[in-house]
Parts: structure tokens; C-alpha cells; sequence
């Protein structure tokens, strides 16, 4: 070893004490750090989570329980009555209206309810939201589907069909095909409006309860479903029909009297707001504004 060789040993040990004090240091500054980070940072951490554990629960409830408003006053639902969805006559309502009507509900935020929905409306005094209107139409015309349909599924809204169980096989009325078919799309259910569309407070009392039982019987083994609505022919019935509609299996019932349903009108004689041709959009609007608190 020379000279040079001698300085170069000396520098070399003088790099490598200097790189044992660094990381001595650097590392001593890691622990510092560490248990800095363990009496201050730690809970700090703690608490965020257990923050954003009771702020994400009401926030995951409220996205699927949505609860219902709770009614002070007693419900007034309007309960729309159409027909055939076409023209001709005063019953009919042609579909260019229909569409705008619906259109209507669809910018006024209204929610139309199924059945389910109008019966819990109904029996427990209380509403999914503020606007709210039940949407049906009797007879279970051909042109519900052609006419109908249509602007249901555009404003995603849902109506209720009163299907005569006796004359799905009618050319201008849904056949049972037809029916599954409208069921599926989500945007109609169906109740019963009889078997043949009698005249109810005139028949005796055995006949009117053919009618009542055997078109619930249709709906439910047809449609998969349990029958829970039935609608008065002409919006005919008497004390016997209500007795015997209510030991059918049915939870409410439709007539034809005007205006809104309340329960104090009796479960089996719900009133409905007849909408007729030529209404304009504005009358429409004046028929079912009603304030539920
Ligand atoms: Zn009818």
C-alpha cells in the first residue's frame, strides 16, 4: 500500500462512519416520528372512522326504507277514472290528451300509486310523498295497450287496469296474453271490475257474489297475484255488495261518485275524479290539486 493508497483507507472510513451517524440519525427521526404518530395521529384516525361510521348509517337507511309521511289530517287521494283510451264518446279520453295529462303529472312531480300503495295511503293515513295520485281505468279496453301504455312508459308512471274477467276474450278488450304482457313492463296492475259488468245493487245476493269471487279467482290464478281492489260496474252497488265485497277478499272498493276518496267514505265507496274529453291540462290540474298535511 502507498501513500495515496494510505489516504484513500482513512477517506473510506471517514465515508463510512459518517453513513452510520446518518442513518442513525434518520433512523431515530423514524421512531421519533412513529411514536409521535402513535400518542397523537391515532386517534385522531379513530375518530374519523368512527365518524364515518354513524354518518354512512342513516344515509344507507334512508336510500331503502323511504319513509312514508305521516298525516296529520285525513287523506284525500284523487283517484283518476279513465275508460278507453281513444275517442268517440263522452267515456273516452283520446290519446293525445291522455299523453299530455301524463305528461303533466310526470313535470309536476306527481307519484302515481299501485294498488298496494293506495290501500297502505288509505288505511294507515299517510303517503310516500306530498303529490300522489292513483291513476285507473275501467273495462280493460284493447286501447289501453295501444293508446295507454305507451305514455305510462315514457313518464314512467303506473295505472291500474279494472279488467271485466268475462270479456278478455272481446276483440276490443285486453286478452290474458295481453294482460301478463302489461303486467311485466311494471307500469300497470290489475283489479277486478266483475265477470260481466252487471248492474251489482240488482242482482240478489248469491249472483253478486259469483260475480265478486269468481273474477277475484281469475285475476289471482291468472295473474299470480292476490286480488286486493274491486270496481262497481256503472259505480252500482248497494249494503249487501259492500258486506259481500269485503268477505270476497277485497280490502277497498271503487264507485263512480265524485271527488276525492276518504276513508270516511267507507272502504267499499271510494270516490273518483272522472276525467272526460276535451278537459284542458289546466282543468286537469285544478281536479286533482288537493294539499295533504
Ligand atoms: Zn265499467
Amino acid at each position: 500500500m502507498n501513500k495515496f493508497g494510505g489516504i484513500m483507507m482513512k477517506h473510506k472510513w471517514g465515508i463510512l462512519g459518517s453513513c452510520l451517524v446518518l442513518i442513525a440519525l434518520l433512523g431515530g427521526g423514524f421512531l421519533w416520528s412513529q411514536s409521535r404518530s402513535h400518542t397523537t395521529s391515532r386517534p385522531a384516525r379513530q375518530n374519523r372512522v368512527k365518524w364515518q361510521a354513524t354518518e354512512s348509517k342513516p344515509v344507507k337507511k334512508a336510500a331503502t326504507a323511504k319513509p312514508w309521511i305521516k298525516l296529520k289530517q285525513p287523506l284525500k287521494l284523487p283517484i283518476l277514472m279513465y275508460h278507453s283510451i281513444s275517442s268517440g264518446n263522452q267515456l273516452r279520453v283520446p290519446k293525445k290528451q291522455f299523453a299530455s295529462e301524463m305528461a303533466y303529472l310526470k313535470q309536476h312531480h306527481y307519484r302515481t300509486l299501485t294498488t298496494t300503495e293506495a290501500i297502505r295511503a288509505l288505511t294507515t293515513n299517510s303517503i310516500p310523498q306530498k303529490k300522489v295520485v292513483w291513476i285507473t281505468l275501467d273495462d280493460a279496453y284493447k286501447d289501453n295497450l295501444t293508446n295507454g301504455l305507451p305514455a305510462l312508459k315514457k313518464y314512467k308512471l303506473h295505472a291500474t287496469i279494472n279488467a271485466i274477467t268475462g270479456f278478455t276474450h272481446k276483440h276490443n278488450h285486453l286478452s290474458l296474453a295481453e294482460m301478463k304482457r302489461m303486467k311485466t313492463t311494471g307500469r300497470v296492475d290489475f283489479a277486478s271490475h266483475t265477470v260481466q259488468h252487471l248492474n251489482l245493487d240488482e242482482l240478489t245476493a248469491a249472483q253478486q257474489k259469483q260475480e265478486l269471487v269468481n273474477s277475484k279467482r281469475w285475476l289471482d290464478q291468472h295473474l299470480n297475484q292476490k286480488t286486493e281492489m274491486l270496481c262497481y260496474p256503472a259505480g252500482r252497488a248497494n249494503a249487501t255488495t259492500h258486506r259481500l265485497a269485503k268477505q270476497s277478499g277485497y280490502q277497498i272498493a271503487l264507485t263512480t261518485q265524485e271527488g276525492f276518496a276518504t276513508m270516511k267514505q267507507g272502504h267499499y265507496n271510494l270516490s273518483r275524479l272522472r276525467i272526460t274529453p276535451g278537459m284542458t291540462t289546466a282543468t286537469f290540474a285544478d281536479l286533482i290539486a288537493v294539499t295533504n298535511r
